[in-house]
Formats: C-alpha cells, sequence, structure tokens
C-alpha cells in the first residue's frame, strides 16, 4: 500500500470473514500506518457513524450489513525493542498475521507464544479476547498494548495490568467503541520449561517421538494438532469454537459432573471450574446438525459452519438454539466467543 490510507463505499465483506457471511459495509477504510488516523477518523462522510476495527474477519459474525466505518489495520512491523539476555521485549504491530509472529519470535530464538501457534487472525485481535489455546493466553506474555483513544484523540499506552485481561476477556473487548490497538508488546523468554498441560499436545509429542521438545517442535506439535482438530476455514466458512467454555462455582460442577459422568470439568485454583462447552453441545446430540447451510460441525462440536451461502441470521439463529438446547439440558447458558455484528445474542 502506497498510500496511507484507500476508502470505498458499500464494500462487500464475505470475503473479509472466516465464515463467509456476505453482508457489505457503508464503508471501508484500509490503513497503512496508525499515524494516518486522526485524517481518516476526521473525514466528514464517516461523521457520527459506528465504527468497527476488522483483523481477519476470524471471530466475528456478521448478522446484518454494518451501517458504518469498517477499518482495517495493515501496519506490520516487528522487531526487538529491547534485549535483556535472557529474555527480550518484542513490539508487534497490528497488522501482522498472529501465525507469522509466532513464527518470527521462534526463529529468534524466543519462547512462549508456541502452544499459541497457528490461531488466525492479526496482532492487533490478540489482546481484544486474550486469545488462548492448549493451557496458555496471550496475556501471559503481554506486557503492554499500544492504542489509539478514540475518547481522547491520543495514543495511549497501556501497562498489563491495565489491560483487564480475563478469560478470553479484556478492557478493549469491554469497550470496543474507545480502542484502536495499534501495537502489542511482549516480553519473552529464551528458554523456559515447555507448557505440557494438555493431553493432547503431550501425545501429539510422543507420537513424533520428542521427549525432550523445544519451543519450535511444541509449535510445530500444536500445528499438526489444530490441523486435524479444527475444520479450515479456507474449506468452509467458520469462527473457529462459537462459545466460550462456561465458567461455574465448583459446587455447581459437583452436581453437574455426578448427574453426567464423563463431563469433562477443568478446576482453577480460585475454585471455579471450567465445562467443555463441546461436550455439553454434543450430549445434546447437535454434532453435525445442519439447517440449510447453518450447521454445526462434524468434526468439532464447540464450532458452527457456513456450508455455502448461510447467511449471519441464519447461523446466529441456529447458535441460539444450540445455546437453548444446553440450558434446557443442563441450566448451563452458553455464551458466543465471537463479536456479533448487528445483532445481539
Ligand atoms: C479455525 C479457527 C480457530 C480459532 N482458534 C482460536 C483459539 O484457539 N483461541 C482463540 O482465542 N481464538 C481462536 N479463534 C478466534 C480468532 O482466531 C481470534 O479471536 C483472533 O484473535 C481474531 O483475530 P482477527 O484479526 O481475525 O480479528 P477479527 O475477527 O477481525 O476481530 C475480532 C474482534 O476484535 C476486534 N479487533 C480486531 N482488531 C482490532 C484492533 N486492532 N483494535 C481494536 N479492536 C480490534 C474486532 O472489532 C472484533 O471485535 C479461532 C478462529 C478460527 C477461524
Amino acid at each position: 500500500m502506497t498510500e496511507a490510507f484507500t476508502v470505498t463505499s458499500a464494500a462487500p465483506l464475505r470475503d473479509l470473514n472466516t465464515l463467509r457471511i456476505a453482508a457489505a459495509a457503508r464503508w471501508l477504510a484500509t490503513v497503512a500506518s496508525p499515524v494516518a488516523l486522526p485524517e481518516v477518523l476526521g473525514r466528514p462522510e464517516f461523521d457520527g457513524l459506528p465504527l468497527m476495527v476488522l483483523g481477519q474477519g476470524s471471530n466475528v459474525l456478521f448478522a446484518a450489513d454494518f451501517e458504518g466505518l469498517v477499518l482495517r489495520p495493515a501496519w506490520s512491523c516487528v522487531r526487538i525493542a529491547r534485549d535483556e539476555g535472557d529474555a527480550a521485549l518484542v513490539r508487534a504491530e497490528a497488522g501482522l498475521g498472529w501465525d507469522a509472529l509466532v513464527d518470527w519470535t521462534l526463529a529468534q530464538g524466543l519462547a512462549g507464544l508456541e502452544n499459541l501457534a497457528l490461531i488466525p487472525g492479526l496482532v492487533g485481535a490478540a489482546p481484544i479476547q486474550n486469545i488462548g489455546a492448549y493451557g496458555a493466553e496471550a496475556s501471559e506474555f503481554i506486557t503492554a498494548v499500544e492504542a489509539w483513544d478514540r475518547r481522547d484523540s491520543v495514543v495511549a499506552r497501556l501497562p498489563r495490568a491495565e489491560c483487564r485481561f480475563a478469560y478470553r476477556d479484556s478492557a478493549f473487548k469491554q469497550d470496543p467503541d474507545r480502542w484502536i490497538v495499534t501495537a502489542v508488546e511482549f516480553r519473552l523468554p529464551r528458554s523456559r520449561e515447555p507448557n505440557l498441560g494438555y493431553a493432547g499436545v503431550r501425545e501429539e509429542l510422543e507420537a513424533m517421538g520428542l521427549a525432550q521438545p523445544t519451543p519450535a517442535q511444541v509449535a510445530q506439535a500444536v500445528r499438526r494438532l489444530r490441523r486435524r482438530k479444527l475444520p479450515d476455514p479456507a474449506l468452509i466458512g467458520n469462527a473457529g469454537s462459537f462459545f466460550k467454555n462456561p465458567v461455574v462455582p465448583a459446587a455447581r460442577a459437583d452436581v453437574l459432573a455426578a448427574a453426567h459422568p464423563g463431563l469433562p470439568v477443568r478446576r482453577s485454583a480460585t475454585g471455579e471450574c471450567k465445562l467443555s462447552a463441546a461436550w455439553l453441545i454434543e450430549a445434546c446430540g447437535l454434532k453435525g446438525i445442519r439447517e440449510g447451510d447453518a450447521g454445526v460441525s462434524a468434526q468439532h462440536a464447540l464450532v458452527l459452519v457456513n456450508h455455502g451461502s448461510a447467511s449471519g441470521a441464519a447461523l446466529l439463529g441456529l447458535a441460539r438454539r444450540v445455546a437453548d438446547s444446553v440450558e434446557q439440558r443442563f441450566g448451563v447458558r452458553l455464551e458466543p466467543e465471537p463479536r456479533i455484528v448487528g445483532a445481539s445474542f
């Protein structure tokens, strides 16, 4: 991109979201540098319109057209901001691909992000829902997030404590109209004990014949596992896990586990328990069901899929029916993980 930004109107979004919903945006701006943000945001045609930032669209469901400005950050440098010997501070810009960052850090001999390999999306979206997989979360390694503050019209630098990271949650997710993440800073160690808390990762490494894996080998195992377990958005539209794993008090989890042997429960140090949403959905007999082109993946019950030309409204309707079935059977309400645009859940 040579210009600072490009703007189109009535922009089709089908190729810009992994669920492949054929929605449109009234305006679409692709911006090459955060320096151009004040000029873009100040254009008179955008005055008073809602704004949403779009990365790779791998965690959004467009339930309707977006009658406002969709802004795509396209700045994507990455560098070591400070070498501390046994660790390094890495600063990555919002438009860099997440998996490209994972690869880059591993190639620099830095550990930490290996369990998060192959998560789709851009770096700027990683803090929004504090991406996580296989027992790791991005927030473990984020030291600060730089973001354009639309309220005060300045670039702010939020240290980790101000980001209010939680399970698939952050200050940015809570206040989407305020923040445009411009860069993320990570502190990554040069070596560490691999995080092998997940049986699936351990088994994959065993199958690969690796008893003492390097971080790059853990990433390789995670990639193999993900390619096998998750439907590929290049082949079938999806947004990964559609529902968060419900978190319930221990007493409630005990009652459910006693009534439903086999229900996977992960206990945290704080006494709360995470239930497997995939198991709950499968137990309702919903894995693989299809209503027109909207479906529940036959490969993974937590993933909703677009078999072809499902509308966002049809997928949302199916998601609500899945959540209703789980609630009726188990008394637990599932919450969606992706941002739902143009409707509430
Ligand atoms: C096959 C598949 C597997 C997945 N697996 C995982 C997984 O294991 N773990 C996990 O946590 N997620 C997973 N996801 C979800 C998704 O990959 C992540 O949430 C990712 O971070 C989304 O990145 P994106 O660039 O596509 O963001 P988008 O989908 O474009 O946006 C997501 C949200 O973040 C906001 N946003 C994006 N960029 C910015 C920015 N720069 N500033 C402010 N707001 C912004 C958007 O407005 C929106 O609300 C998966 C998705 C798919 C399709």
